[in-house]
């Protein structure tokens, strides 16, 4: 504060001492922003004298190095797109300066972190707090070996904040816009912390800022990694409000520098990840021509049909024939990869999600609060761990789950799990052949998914009508 009430003084002497036109007051209000701005994220010294000389090699320098970075044309000059950027709402850490000035490359020397929510912000109720934090938190977890409990009292590694204005660190917040929120690399006391700007308009969706896409760039901030020049990444320092929250998903830029710290979770020496540079590429990805491609689970969801597997899914809808081919966070942030089963009730218009013994529900793209919730809830014996296919029946309203060579029937209008079960599947699905891995119900049938067939059930007739490649839903 003391910096920035030196620069004011400095400057009225020559603010006032001419009467200015209104396109000299203009271009001096740019010069203000632009020497803010690359004082307080690109490390220029505070020399006003210096900034107002026309051709001043140190500042042009800065002009460009900042262009560059942030994907503009690198004129040197303050020209309107950079100035345009230079007014956008951004994370307050610098693009360079003193975070890479520390020795060595700061990282957690641990693989369990723990976070606490400190306080919160009057523009939110505060389970969305909380679920936007641990979305957040959720997006880096699975993509490294790093697992993370919340604290609710004592010092947490990341302690999480809201604050305006000076807050007890050398970073004041600037009210509105401009800077949303910093935090701090790996390290004790206050490292790793973070802090969001509440003169901000906090939100769950895109109308003011979204807390949980905040929250997840400075968490890669807590973690160690820096600003990234790559536009698509999470990491690149400007607030990208546009960034469809539904299609969220991390970069591959952002996934590389976290796993350059880190590394792949430890399940990835089994299950394929997003392909590194040092995996040859295609080899993690599911291809859905693929003549042994199987499936995890499959949906309905709103009319739509979704195939999951791995940690994909691909989207198919009655009226675009091509499926759309997404990553599971990218739409459901918390919830698992290599799901075991999935259905929607249409009546509550929820899809139930399954993988172990629990399961979520997801209405739309949002995973409803209270979940996940243990399977034997619904009425399993504590002998069934998991599940390997469901699909609820939208005339008759029972909800079918297969495990093994077995089923149970679940009646969603009492919300139980009927007598007389579990059945074999072999006596009242005949030519079915356990195990299942998925099932869906269209046009009267039953699909039923198991490796990298598929059999068509007529429920009336009680027999096989078809059998397919599992993929043929998917136009190969
Ligand atoms: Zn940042
Ligand atoms: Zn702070």
């Amino acid at each position: 504060t003391m910096h920035l009430a030196f620069l004011v003084l400095l400057c009225l002497p020559v603010c006032s001492a001419y009467p200015l036109s209104g396109a000299a007051k203009q271009e001096d209000s740019n010069r203000d922003l632009a020497q803010q701005y690359l004082e307080n994220y690109y490390n220029l010294k505070t020399d006003v004298k210096q900034f107002r000389r026309k051709e001043n090699n140190l500042v042009v320098k800065k002009i460009r190095r900042m262009q560059k970075f942030l994907g503009l044309a690198a004129t040197g000059k303050l020209d309107s797109d950079t100035l345009e950027v230079m007014r956008k709402p951004r994370c307050g850490v610098p693009d360079v300066g003193h975070f890479t000035t520390f020795p060595g490359i700061p990282k957690w020397r641990k693989t369990h972190l723990t976070y606490r929510i400190v306080n919160y912000t009057p523009d939110l109720p505060r389970d969305a707090v909380d679920s936007a934090v641990e979305k957040a938190v959720k997006v880096w977890e699975e993509v490294t070996p790093l697992t993370f409990s919340r604290l609710y009292e004592r010092e947490a590694d990341i302690m999480i904040s809201f604050a305006v204005k000076e807050h007890g660190d050398f970073y004041p917040f600037d009210g509105s816009g401009h800077s949303l929120a910093h935090a701090y690399p790996p390290g004790p006391g206050l490292y790793g912390d973070i802090h969001f700007d509440d003169d901000e308009k906090w939100t769950e969706d895109a109308s003011g800022t979204n807390l949980f896409l905040v929250a997840a760039h400075e968490l890669g901030h807590s973690l160690g990694l820096f600003h990234s020049a790559n536009t698509e990444a999470l990491m690149y320092p400007l607030y990208n409000s546009f960034t469809e929250l539904v299609r969220f998903r991390l970069s591959q830029d952002d996934v590389n520098g976290i796993q350059s710290l880190y590394g792949p979770p430890p399940a990835s020496t089994e299950e394929p990840l997003v392909p590194t540079i040092s995996v040859p590429s295609g080899s993690g990805t599911p291809a859905k021509c693929d003549p042994v491609l199987s499936f995890d689970a499959i949906s309905t969801l709103r009319g739509e049909y979704l195939f999951f597997k791995d940690r994909y899914f691909w989207r198919r809808s009655h009226w675009n024939s091509e499926p759309e081919f997404h990553l599971i966070s990218a739409f459901w942030p918390s919830l698992p990869s290599y799901l075991d089963a999935a259905y929607e009730v249409n009546s509550r218009d929820t899809v139930f999600i399954f993988k172990g013994n629990e399961f979520w529900a997801i209405r739309g793209n949002e995973v409803q609060v209270g979940y996940p919730r243990g399977i034997h809830t619904l009425g399993f014996p504590p002998t069934i761990r998991k599940i390997d296919a469901a699909v609820s029946d939208k005339e008759k309203k029972k909800t079918y789950f297969f495990v093994e060579d077995k089923y149970w029937r679940f009646d969603e209008n009492s919300q139980s799990m009927e007598q007389g079960f579990p059945r074999l599947i072999a006596d009242d699905f005949p030519g079915v052949e356990p195990k299942v891995d998925a099932v869906l119900q269209a046009f009267g049938f039953f699909y039923f998914f198991s490796g990298s067939s598929q059999f068509e059930f007529d429920p009336n007739a009680r027999m096989v009508t078809h059998i397919l490649k599992s993929n043929s839903w998917l136009h190969c």
